[in-house]
């Protein structure tokens, strides 16, 4: 159908009769003459209709319109440049010659677009209906191919490392992520369902005690969520287990494949190491588990010096065995009231009660602005000076809670902060970050139970194994679990994995799950690890959000083909819907239209 593709010809095919085909990116009339931006997924040629060079080809041409489908026969030719006219352009590939056509073809004559392709649109619902045209789009398909670019680079680097990819069932069995499973019927045994895949997590530890030793799958995830900008009910993850491995082993295999992904798909070169801090030091020093560490605001603990304060909010909150924490947004003394107002509600949606601070608006404390400055001794303003390095123009916010709440609040106000202050912009720098150490229980306070901070089958680390045996239940137990984050967004995570049947079940017992539940749920897990089951780790990435990240992009819908928009719908397809009453009869399923009592699953 075509002897070259769109971005292909140069100066050096002047005189070759070439076929081209694609759509007509843009017409225009010159003086009878129509001349046609061609384009396909690789660029622009221009092709020139003249009445002289075929008369035929150039009246059809007058009938062309934006997003017909032609094929195009023609002579390469020079465009015109002499010194007084130039015809040529240099931001285009292509930009030298153009296609005098002899041939016309309509392939396939297209109707008025329901929106331009070359103008970005708001309405997103208009572009999910119509994704195909929108993927059109030189940016879409972009992403799209950057996409492919990071799957075969992973499929390469893994595989070079020994890696077998094995794809695992997509009708499952529930296997507990901390999301609302989405549930498939069985026809053949009614009233069963199978579950889709929240992660192919049991599966690939399976695999290990089947001997596979090393394992990875671009793997199908399924997680009946309420959706937020970079959430969706299916994603894609880059799934790995090996055996035999410690932490180690795979914290260095995903910086190696990290840093394959980024050279091929964005050209960029990134250390081959990543700093590492503890989840402890992450929430203490920057109040997030993901830290965004491309700028300062880092926290400074003032327990000990606001101890006795005056001011009930510190010393009380140090008396209940909490904290006082506070960062310094250098220079952010003018801050206006409307945005206190903002950084304060964010505060209380975190649940704090309120935000203390302090506008620094001169060297001497007379000048500080703050509701409670004048309830501290001099003593406790020289200790604040000098520990946040206070100078003129600064603004000090401030904690005051038990550690981990202070510290949670505090870290949302800091990335507000950072936003409002625009510290970020301009900014290209690639931040990768391992945490590690994550605690291996939570506590949920409206179940009343602990939950997995990862999941079930995170090991917890050597010095805590004995704690967890033995039923001795705390949120200061740690998890040989690590997260790889990059500029403040998790990328993913993994943990080395408990393998043995009795550490096994009193992680299901500290979880609260019955004995019974245990055999039925996990049964083949508890079984599979009474059969000589190696040593095992591994980690998943998103690869959606990696791909967002790689290219620049807010949301992971710009890096999914078909996504769904925020209520989960495929508009283009017009998923979910109503099936045929049969289907259901097949199903033995009775739809209740009228909403039912609903019992939230549990989570964890
Ligand atoms: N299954 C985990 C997840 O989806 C990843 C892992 O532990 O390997 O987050």
């Amino acid at each position: 159908m075509r002897t070259h593709h769109c971005n292909e010809l140069r100066s050096s095919h002047v005189g070759e009769t070439v076929t081209l085909i694609g759509w007509v990116n843009t017409v225009r009339d010159q003086g009878g003459v129509i001349f046609v931006d061609l384009r396909d997924r690789e660029g622009v040629t221009q092709c020139v209709f003249r009445p002289e060079e075929s008369p035929e080809a150039a009246t059809a041409s007058h009938k062309l319109r934006d997003e017909d489908v032609i094929q195009v026969v023609g002579t390469v030719a020079a465009r015109l440049k002499t010194d007084t006219v130039d015809t040529t352009n240099d931001k285009l590939a292509t930009g030298q010659i153009e296609v005098v056509a002899k041939q016309l073809v309509m392939v396939n004559k297209a109707e008025v677009l329901p929106f331009q392709l070359d103008k970005e649109l708001s309405n997103e619902d208009l572009r999910m209906r119509y994704r195909y045209l929108d993927i059109r789009r030189p940016r879409m398909t972009h992403n799209l191919r950057t996409r492919h670019r990071v799957t075969k680079t992973t499929r390469d680097y893994l595989d070079e490392q020994g890696f077998c990819e094995v794809e695992t069932p997509i009708l499952s069995k529930s296997t507990p992520e901390g999301a609302r499973d989405f549930l498939v019927p069985s026809r053949l045994q009614p009233g069963s369902f199978y579950a889709l895949p929240q992660a192919p997590q049991q599966y690939k530890q399976l695999l290990m005690v089947g001997g596979l030793e090393k394992y990875f799958q671009i793997a199908k995830c399924f997680r009946d969520e309420d959706l937020r900008a970079d959430r969706q009910p299916e994603f894609t993850q880059i799934d790995i287990e090996a055996s035999f491995v410690e932490q180690e082993d795979i914290i260095k295999l995903v910086e190696g494949l990290i840093g394959r992904i980024f050279k091929e798909a964005r050209g960029a070169e990134i250390p081959a190491n990543f700093d590492r801090i503890t989840w402890r030091e992450a929430m203490d020093v920057y109040g997030s588990d993901k830290p965004d560490r491309r700028f300062g605001l880092n926290f400074v603990d003032l327990s000990e010096e606001l101890k006795d304060c005056e001011f009930r909010v510190f010393s009380g909150a140090v008396a209940a065995g909490g904290v006082v924490k506070a960062i310094n947004a250098k220079g952010f003394a003018d801050i206006s009231t409307g945005q206190i107002d903002k950084l304060t509600k964010l505060a209380q949606a975190a649940g704090a009660k309120g935000l203390a601070y302090i506008q620094a608006r001169g060297d001497d404390r007379e000048s500080w602005r703050s509701p409670f400055v004048k309830r501290m001794t001099d003593a406790e303003v020289e200790a604040l000076r000098s520990k946040l390095n206070i100078q003129a123009g600064d603004l000090i916010l401030f904690a005051a809670d038990q550690w981990e709440p202070a510290c949670d609040v505090l870290g949302r106000v800091r990335l507000e902060c950072a936003d409002m202050q625009n510290l970020l912009e301009g900014n290209e720098e690639l931040n990768f970050l391992w945490v590690t150490e994550f605690p291996l229980l939570a506590f949920d306070e409206e179940s009343g139970r602990y939950v997995a901070v990862h999941h079930p089958f995170t090991r917890p680390l050597k010095e805590d194994e004995e704690k967890l045996l033995k039923g001795e239940l705390s949120t200061d137990l740690r998890a040989q679990a690590y997260d790889v984050v990059l500029n403040g967004t998790e990328l993913g995570g993994g943990s080395i994995r408990i393998h043995e049947a009795p550490l096994q079940a009193a992680m299901f017992k500290a979880l609260g799950i019955s004995d019974e539940t245990a055999a039925e749920e996990f049964g083949h897990i508890l079984d599979a690890f009474r059969f000589g089951a190696p040593p095992h780790g591994g980690l998943a990435l998103g690869l959606d959000r990696l791909v967002m990240l790689i290219c620049n992009e807010q949301s992971i819908r710009e890096v999914m083909a078909f996504p769904k928009n925020n209520k989960g719908s495929d508009l283009m397809s017009q998923s979910p819907a109503e099936v045929d009453p049969k289907q259901l009869r097949d199903l033995r399923i009775q739809v209740q239209k009228k909403p039912v009592a609903v019992v939230t699953a549990p989570q964890g």
